[in-house]
């Protein structure tokens, strides 16, 4: 069978979904090509800062008109609490709202949704050739697709990265699980844990009954991510060395720079490298670049713009956050950083919770700037 449409949807993960409702919403033709079928998991911690529920309510807004249910989300958290290993660092009351979502709700959520406002979803579907100087991709059922704008929101690992040209970015390595709750876990905290792993963080989130456990760490071949986890978990009595741990990737760095290469095609979300690298956060920046790339197809249709200027232009400031974070994370792990964060910040809840609200759960300051950050704090806050 051939189809055509305008925009054709690698993947529908929470970027493409974004993109596709964003598209439906001005009646532009679109589908999704998905490699899997709904309900499905996605291995994630779950965790939607505020501007990222933010992001998700305008989606929700745009798409059916009303707010987004409650009911999607698992968990809610005003309190976070960092440790180095078990040593209790600080205790804070944050002001935004920590939400937490398991993917199979969200992802299953965000793709009905797009499937209400008339969006066509093609599932257990892959590419199976990249024809791009036809602007025609073949699928493994024998089908073509002919498009004018190729979207690719294929997740960490992107194939539509790779045909497109783009080498891959570096990796985080995620390893995670869900136990469940104990006495002592019970207090409904986002606790977070340094020192366990050269450049990243054991996290436990609540999650309903269950807890969320996971680390995330720099890509390194030689590092034993399962036992680490495995260890923290015996240890603090969530589990006896039978839970199933699962791993995944994030990707980090410099974005690739899509300003060259094919210029009907541009990668958002995951794949195209869109992620926070000291958080690892990267469902704000999958909503985020999915409007984006959506509102530089109805640019580029209309004839306002061209699609990769329109794009670029519109995730710049994605593309410097994401820069910033690699750089800064890169350092913040250093042993005598990390050493001098340690003493630096024990007992000091309220610089915390500030950093927490500004930092994380709002962008109000680039990590190019974070001595400014503290500074405004002691002078009260902006
Ligand atoms: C362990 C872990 C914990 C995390 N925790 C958080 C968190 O707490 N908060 C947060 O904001 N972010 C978190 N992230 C990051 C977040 O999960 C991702 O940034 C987010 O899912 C990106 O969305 P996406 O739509 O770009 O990609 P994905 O969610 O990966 O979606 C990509 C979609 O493309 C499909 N696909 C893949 N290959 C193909 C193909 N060949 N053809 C067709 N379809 C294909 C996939 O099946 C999938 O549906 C975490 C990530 C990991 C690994």
């Amino acid at each position: 069978m051939d189809h055509f449409t305008d925009a054709v949807i690698i993947g529908g993960g929470p970027a493409g979904s974004s993109c596709g409702i964003y598209l439906q919403r001005v009646g532009i033709s679109n589908m999704i090509i998905e490699k899997r079928s709904f309900p499905k998991d996605k291995l994630c911690a779950g965790l939607v800062t505020e501007k990222t529920y933010r992001q998700l309510s305008k989606l929700i807004k745009t798409a059916v008109g009303t707010d987004v249910p409650d009911e999607i989300f698992c968990d809610k958290s005003k309190r976070i609490k960092l440790f180095y290993k078990d040593e209790p660092l600080t205790d804070s009351a944050v002001s935004s709202l920590f939400r937490l979502v398991f993917r199979r709700d969200l992802d299953g959520y965000l793709i009905e949704t797009y499937k209400k406002t008339g969006g066509v979803l093609y599932e257990n579907r892959t590419v199976k050739e990249y024809d791009l100087d036809n602007n025609t991709l073949s699928l493994d059922n024998g089908d073509t697709v002919k498009y004018k704008y190729l979207i690719g929101a294929d997740g960490a690992l992107s194939p539509t990265r790779k045909a497109l040209g783009y080498k891959s970015p570096d990796y985080i390595f995620c390893t995670e699980t869900f136990v469940p709750k104990t006495a002592a876990f019970d207090d409904n905290c986002v606790r977070i844990y340094f020192g366990y792993l050269n450049k990243g963080y054991v996290w436990v989130f609540p999650h309903k009954d269950t807890l969320c456990v996971g680390l995330g760490d720099e890509y390194r071949k030689k590092t034993e991510y399962e036992k680490v986890l495995r260890a923290f978990l015996l240890s603090n009595g969530l589990d006896d060395g039978s839970c199933k741990i699962k791993g995944a990737f994030i990707p980090y760095g410099e974005c690739p720079d899509q300003k060259r290469g094919c210029k009907n095609a541009v990668l958002i979300g995951d794949a195209g490298g869109f992620a926070d690298q000291i958080t690892g956060e990267g469902l704000y920046f999958a909503l985020s670049t999915g409007e984006a790339a959506a509102n530089a197809v109805i640019n580029a249709l209309s004839g306002k713009a061209d699609l990769k200027k329109e794009f670029c232009r519109q995730t710049a400031k994605f593309a410097e956050i994401v820069k910033h974070s690699a750089k800064k994370g890169k350092m913040f792990y250093m042993d005598p950083v990390m050493n001098a964060f340690r003493k630096k910040i024990k007992g000091k809840n309220g610089p915390v919770a500030y950093f927490c609200d500004n930092q994380i759960s709002e962008y109000n300051y680039d990590y190019s700037d974070i001595t400014k950050l503290f500074t405004d704090y002691k002078a009260g806050g902006r």
